[in-house]
């Protein structure tokens, strides 16, 4: 039930209606069987949303988009790679921050042509360091939403870009989350298993907060599990992430998955993580996520 109060209501009922309409959504949202009152807070919300979401459309048109890449070592500290991370450049808002519109680009759709263009960007910048021997050595990981894997044709739009840019498929990496594995699990291995007979490998990102059963773990065709941060966080002063750390290094390894940490910030992090047989890093420790030529600046630099 949503509850509105007519008092002072200037737009007439079909404003009252709306907002009853709206509250009435609230309580939906907050597990059904209940009442909600209207709040204007509610309604300033469901307006920022829609704003975003028309704003969302408008930058896909006007390319607001851009790719920063954070990079990605070993343990002697030399660059394997980079994840390319997307920031989206409002006009009148600054950076706003993916974990505010990758949700609404999901929502609404707009991931799939947004997917494919990160897919391209990354996919033209390998095709880039191919030509050049500085970087030929690096490979490029990119965030899959699971709305854009579970669309029919996602491996056939990944091996058309990587055959229209003409990369070395080993380069590209596909960072997938465990809600990938909510549904169609059948679908999702034939998905990845035909991508990794064309040499595309998969990382499984943010692991340890999902609900990864082992018996898909064991069956998914994984390249690397990457550590989520909130672990990486407080591996020096906490048992408990670090017994957890610990267990998933051990898991990864007894499954014959590569294994690499995200969030890395400190020498003592990085260190531990050696320690505990964790050979890839990333995180601010190493470098921020960066545009393409301050990225292979700090590359240049560090060689010199
Ligand atoms: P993620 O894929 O797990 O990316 C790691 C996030 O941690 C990035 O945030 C990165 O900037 C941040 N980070 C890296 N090193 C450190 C560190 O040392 N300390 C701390 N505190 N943070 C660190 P970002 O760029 O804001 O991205 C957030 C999330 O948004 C990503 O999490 C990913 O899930 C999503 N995302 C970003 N780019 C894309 C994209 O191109 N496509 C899709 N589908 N999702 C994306
Ligand atoms: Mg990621
Ligand atoms: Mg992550």
């Amino acid at each position: 039930i949503g509850v509105t109060l007519f008092n002072n209501n200037k737009g007439g009922a079909d404003e009252v209606l709306k907002q009853a309409d709206i509250a009435m959504y609230e309580a939906k949202k907050s597990g059904r069987n209940t009442l909600q009152f209207f709040d204007p807070q509610m309604q300033a919300e469901i307006s920022a949303h829609v704003q975003l979401e028309k704003d969302l459309r408008i930058a896909l048109q006007q390319q607001q988009f851009q790719l920063y890449y954070q990079i990605q070592v070993n343990a002697d500290g030399n660059a394997v790679g980079a994840e390319a991370l997307i920031r989206w450049n409002h006009p009148e808002q600054g950076l706003v921050s993916p974990f505010k519109f990758i949700p609404l680009a999901e929502e609404s759709g707009l991931i799939i042509p947004l997917g494919q263009w990160i897919l391209e960007t990354a996919c033209a910048q390998l095709q880039a360091w191919q030509q050049d021997a500085r970087y030929q050595h690096l490979t490029i990981s990119i965030n899959i939403s699971a709305r854009q894997f579970h669309q029919p044709d996602f491996t056939e739009a990944v091996l058309a870009v990587i055959g229209e840019y003409t990369i070395d498929p080993h380069r590209l990496k596909l960072e997938l989350t465990e809600s990938i594995l909510l549904n169609d699990i059948e679908d999702t291995i034939a998905k990845m298993n035909r991508l990794k007979q064309a040499n595309v490998l998969f990382y499984l990102d943010d692991f340890g907060t999902g609900y990864s059963s082992l018996q898909y773990l064991r069956r998914l065709p994984l390249y690397q599990l990457k550590i989520d941060q909130s672990f990486t966080r407080d591996i020096v002063q906490d048992k408990n992430d670090e017994v957890i750390v610990r267990t998933i290094i051990a898991m990864a390894h007894s499954l014959e998955l590569g294994v690499i940490a995200e969030g890395v910030e400190t020498r003592e992090q990085q260190q531990a993580l050696l320690k505990m047989g964790c050979f890839n890093y990333q995180g601010y420790f190493f470098g921020k996520p960066v545009p393409i030529d301050q990225f292979e600046q700090s590359l240049n630099s560090a060689q010199d």
